[in-house]
C-alpha cells in the first residue's frame, strides 16, 4: 500500500482522482485490511492544514479525538471524550468517526451545533449538510458551525456487547426572534434531530420539541431529553 500525505487541497484532489482511499487513524480499517487485503493507494489528511483546524467554530476531519479540547463548544468536546478507550481516542479522527464508523458519537453533537461539512470530491471542494455527509461518505475536510449560546451532551452508560447507549446533545443558538434550540439523539443506531424556537417559558419550548420527531422517542429517552433541555434553558 502506498500512503500519500497531501499538503494542499489540490494535491488531495489528485490523490482522490487516482483512487486513493482516505484513512484517519485506521482504528476501524486495520482489521478490515488484514482480513480483505490492503488498498493499493491510501491518503491521510494529517498534513493538510484545512483538515487540521481546531477552534470555537470549526474542527478538521483529520483531528485526532484526544486533541479536541475546550477550544470547541462543550457539546463536541464531551462527545469526543466518550468515544471508546484512551488508546482509540489517541488515534481515531473526526472524519473516521463521522463518516466511517457506525456508532458516530460525534454526530449528535455536530447536529446540535447545526454544523456544515466542507468536503472534497474529484470536482473540488464544496459545502454540504451532515445528512449528505453520512449518506454519501465524501472526504471530510472540516466541519463549521456558529458558536452556540449554551450546549449540553450526555451519553448514558452502555453494557458490553449491548446496543449503543443513548446519546443526547443539545444547543441553544442565537436567533433574531430570541434563541433557537437544536436537539439530536442517538437511539440505537438511529440518529434524529429537531429544532424549536425558544419561548419565554421553558415548558412551551419543550411542548414545541415534543411535537417533533424527538417527541416520538420512547418515554425513557424522552425523559433524558426533557431533563437536559430543561437544564439548558435554565442556564
Ligand atoms: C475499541 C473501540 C471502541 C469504540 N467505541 C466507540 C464509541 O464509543 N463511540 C463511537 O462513536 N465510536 C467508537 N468506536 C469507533 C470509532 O469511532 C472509530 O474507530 C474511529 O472514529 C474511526 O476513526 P479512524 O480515524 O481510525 O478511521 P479509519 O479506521 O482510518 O477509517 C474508517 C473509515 O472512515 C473513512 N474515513 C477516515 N477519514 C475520513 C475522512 N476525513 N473523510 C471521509 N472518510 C474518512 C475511511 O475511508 C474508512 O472507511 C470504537 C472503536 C474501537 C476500536
Amino acid at each position: 500500500m502506498l500512503l500519500r500525505l497531501p499538503t494542499t487541497v489540490s494535491e488531495a484532489q489528485e490523490c482522490l482522482a487516482e483512487g486513493a482511499v482516505p484513512i484517519g487513524g485506521a482504528t476501524l480499517m486495520w482489521a478490515t485490511w488484514q482480513r480483505d487485503g490492503f488498498p493499493e493507494l491510501a491518503m491521510s489528511l494529517r498534513e493538510l492544514p484545512e483538515a487540521n483546524v481546531l477552534g470555537r467554530e470549526t474542527v478538521g476531519g483529520a483531528v485526532v479525538l484526544h486533541r479536541i479540547d475546550d477550544r470547541v463548544p462543550d457539546v463536541l468536546r464531551l462527545a469526543a471524550t466518550t468515544v471508546g478507550t484512551g488508546a482509540v481516542r489517541r488515534t481515531a479522527t473526526v472524519g473516521g468517526n463521522l463518516v466511517g464508523s457506525t456508532l458516530r458519537c460525534l454526530l449528535p453533537a455536530a447536529l446540535a451545533l447545526d454544523a456544515r461539512a466542507t468536503v472534497l470530491e474529484s470536482e473540488g471542494v464544496r459545502e454540504t449538510d451532515l445528512a449528505e455527509l453520512v449518506a454519501k461518505s465524501p472526504v471530510l475536510l472540516n466541519l463549521r458551525w456558529c458558536e452556540p449560546l449554551a450546549c449540553a451532551y450526555r451519553k448514558l452508560p452502555g453494557e458490553a456487547g449491548g446496543p449503543p447507549p443513548l446519546v443526547v446533545a443539545s444547543a441553544v443558538h442565537a436567533d433574531e426572534g430570541g434563541g433557537r434550540l437544536r436537539v439530536a439523539v442517538r437511539d440505537g443506531y438511529e440518529v434524529l434531530s429537531a429544532g424549536a424556537a425558544c419561548a419565554a417559558d421553558a415548558e412551551e419550548t419543550l411542548d414545541a420539541l415534543r411535537s417533533t420527531a424527538v417527541g416520538d422517542l420512547p418515554t425513557a429517552a424522552w425523559d433524558v431529553v426533557r431533563s437536559q433541555v430543561a437544564a439548558l434553558l435554565a442556564c
